[in-house]
Parts: C-alpha cells; sequence; structure tokens
C-alpha cells in the first residue's frame, strides 16, 4: 500500500493521498500500528503522505542532540527525528548532507 503510494506521489500526488487514507483508515479498523518507516511518511499536521525532495524538506542538526528536522511543505509541520540509535537513519543523513 505504501510503496504503492509512493511510486504514485511523484506523478499523481492525489492518488497517492488516497492510497495514505486508505491505509491509514485499514490500520484502524484492524487495530494494527503502521510500521515507523511509514509512519514516517504521513505527516502528523495535516495527515498527508509526504517525501523528501516532493513535499517535505530534511535538515539535519547536530546542536546537542543529533537530530533531523522534517517540514512538511503542505502545513508546515515540523518532526524532530533523533539519530542516535539505527544505522538506516544515519545513512539517511549522510545522503542529505
Ligand atoms: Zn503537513
Amino acid at each position: 500500500m505504501f510503496e504503492q503510494a509512493k511510486k504514485t506521489v511523484e506523478k499523481t500526488p492525489k492518488r497517492a493521498q488516497h492510497y495514505v487514507r486508505l491505509a491509514r483508515k485499514l490500520s484502524m479498523h484492524y487495530q494494527v500500528r503502521i510500521p515507523v518507516k511509514y509512519r514516517r511518511m504521513i505527516c502528523k499536521g495535516c495527515k498527508k503522505f509526504i517525501l523528501p525532495g516532493v513535499n517535505y524538506r530534511v535538515r539535519t542538526r547536530s546542536f546537542r542532540e543529533p537530530h533531523l528536522v522534517i517540514t512538511c511543505l503542505h502545513c508546515g509541520y515540523h518532526t524532530r527525528i533523533l539519530l542516535r540509535k539505527g544505522g538506516r537513519i544515519k545513512r539517511l543523513q549522510k545522503n542529505r548532507n
């Protein structure tokens, strides 16, 4: 579902938003939690599907605690992600710099 949305969002953003709504509905209905890596693709402010370079901005900050700041370009909502655990996020940080 999310993989489909990811592929779709660049070409037809409206259809991708549809997938997100569907996935959220399903997860609530079956009481399953959306995996973290997919939850990051949904803005907490406007609940829209967001992708780096497409409709959100990522900034790295190393002041005190290293973290990513994700800014949704739809509503301007900021999400902070700490970079202390997991290698995946660290690689992401490297790519961004
Ligand atoms: Zn948003």
